[in-house]
């Protein structure tokens, strides 16, 4: 059988992906709510109840949200540390990000199918997080913010926008397709924008930055695509 990965949904108001293997049914981070999940799930014909474990990033509520009201209810267990773990046919390598959280991490998911990075809600790129995520086939990569829509959002107090910009907030457009150009390979095929503002960003404008950037050094082999807040992507079967 394949290994499937479908992203849920993934931005500010809300992160959740799910990924099957032939022993295993997890979700990365349940930022939404039970219902949601459950009704997103149910777009691909799955169901919580046959989940093998719930992998979190860090406890801010566009990742945790429904996660109490899944994993404790339909008692899943949940992995949330930095120990690399194997969970059936699913190796998970899990590293730190720099994120102003309560020990935040990435994780790299080595499938027999392939590798399968989770990065988001990161202020910068470390050599660390380059160094781990290198390995992927598929990645998926925040593309946050643009620069200059945050700055002049009016929306956003002072010091939410020096939080988001700071070392420790949240990895621009800019910042997405440097550190993409510098992990770039030909074994990586699938890269997904994620974790896109609403109001400080616009998907067709990560999707540009990062494509010119792909382009620049060669990597047209790469297939870019933005994931949405409010619908799941088609599933990828790998
Ligand atoms: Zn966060
Ligand atoms: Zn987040």
């Amino acid at each position: 059988m394949a290994v499937k990965f479908t992203i849920l949904g993934s931005g500010s108001g809300g992160n959740c992906a799910y990924l099957e293997t032939d022993e295993t049914r997890i979700l990365v981070d349940a930022g939404f709510s039970p219902r949601q999940i459950r009704q997103r799930l149910a777009t691909i014909s799955r169901v919580p109840e046959n989940l093998t474990a719930i992998l979190v990033t860090h406890e801010h509520s566009d990742h945790v949200q429904g996660l109490i009201g899944i994993a404790a209810k339909l008692n899943i267990p949940i992995y949330c540390n930095r120990a690399t773990k194997e969970i059936g046919d699913l190796l998970v390598d899990t590293f730190a990000i720099p994120h102003d959280a309560q020990d935040p991490v990435g994780y790299l998911l080595r499938t027999p199918a392939g590798n399968i990075a989770f990065v988001t809600d990161l202020g910068h790129m470390t050599k660390l997080v380059l160094e781990r995520i290198r390995p992927a086939n598929v990645l998926v990569l925040e593309s946050n913010h643009d620069v200059k829509m945050l700055q002049d959002c009016p929306r956003r107090s002072w010091s939410l926008k020096q939080r988001i910009l700071g070392r420790h907030g949240h990895l621009s457009n800019e910042a997405a397709a440097e550190a993409a150009a510098q992990i770039m390979s030909a074994e990586l095929r699938h890269l997904y924008l994620a974790h896109l503002s609403r109001e400080c960003n616009k998907p067709e404008l990560a999707h540009y930055v990062m494509n010119e950037r792909l382009h620049q050094i060669g990597a047209t082999h790469v297939r870019l695509q933005t994931a949405a807040q409010d619908v799941p992507c088609a599933t990828l079967v790998l």
